[in-house]
């Protein structure tokens, strides 16, 4: 892959999908810089553990991603730490569901802000020392939502057509840069994200945890697989890949059948 001495931040990369990303990275030989809430004492062993096993730099930084000030710390700390940011993911990211009318105020805008402006400040950030160095990789973790709806989902919906918008509009502007700026959409992946409204429904319903899994598959995604963060981090590689020099605005769909239907 040839990202010996380049180096990567992975936002929300505590657990789920961006923990199996910036493993991926690890494993390529790059330095990585964590981000993401969790227990302070695992977040430190897991770091260690990635340092450790690929023989890589690894760093964490607690940035809140609802907080501007903070990403810009980030972004700037990867930057002195690493001396360079060549590929920034932007998977922070958190879910509520309820009905429109009765959808809390507080996490409309802590989704839009997590799951949408949070990927603005990091590129505004980070974009600058990538165009300085002619090569740079933007990977915007969007959804199957970011292409269709479900009900009940409306802040995240929003704020996932919302950055395949920020991406192709990135990709315009880095176009002959060397950066490329592109966007990965899965479908159903098993992450603590997911088992939470699998939990949900279960409770709603009365069911088995096993029966609301397989319903909540079985609604959307034809091939009734989850899409696993191992399979969605060699799709954030593949971007980052020579094959993918050429890919610009792209919208990378993991999902299972779900937006063939
Ligand atoms: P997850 O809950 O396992 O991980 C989310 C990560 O974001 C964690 O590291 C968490 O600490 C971090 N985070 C949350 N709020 C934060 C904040 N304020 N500041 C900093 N970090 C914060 O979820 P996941 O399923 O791995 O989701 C990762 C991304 O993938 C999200 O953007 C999500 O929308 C997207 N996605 C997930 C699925 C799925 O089925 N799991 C499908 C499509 C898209």
């Amino acid at each position: 892959m040839g990202l010996k001495g380049k180096a990567a931040l992975v936002t929300g990369s505590t657990s789920g999908i961006g923990l199996a990303v910036a493993r991926a990275f690890a494993a390529e030989g790059c330095d990585v810089m964590l981000n993401g809430l969790g227990d302070s004492g695992a977040i430190e062993r897991l770091r260690a553990e990635l340092a450790a096993e690929f023989g890589v730099r690894a760093r964490y930084h607690g940035a809140d991603m609802t907080r501007p000030a903070e990403i810009a710390d980030l972004v700037a700390t990867a930057e002195r730490e690493f001396g360079r940011v060549d590929v920034l993911v932007n998977n922070a990211g958190i879910q509520h569901v309820a009905p429109v009318e009765s959808f809390p105020v507080e996490r409309w805008d802590a989704i839009i802000a997590i799951n949408l402006s949070a990927a603005f400040h990091g590129v505004r950030a980070a974009l600058p020392g990538m165009k300085a160095r002619g090569w740079g990789r933007l990977i915007n973790i969007a959804s199957t939502h970011g292409l269709v709806a479900s009900a009940q989902k409306t802040a995240y919906v929003a704020a996932k057509h919302g950055i395949l918008g920020l991406t192709k509009a990135v990709a315009l502007e880095c176009a002959d840069t060397g950066v490329t700026c592109n966007a990965i959409c899965p479908g159903w992946v098993l992450t603590p994200l997911v088992q939470a409204q699998i939990d949900a429904r279960a409770k709603a319903q009365g069911v088995s945890v096993d029966q609301a899994r397989r319903a909540l598959l079985g609604e959307k995604q034809p091939q009734l697989q989850f899409t696993k963060p191992e399979q969605i981090a060699a799709l954030a590689l593949f971007l980052c890949s020579d094959v993918a020099a050429n890919m610009q605005g792209a919208q990378l769909v993991s999902d299972g059948g779900w937006t063939a239907q």
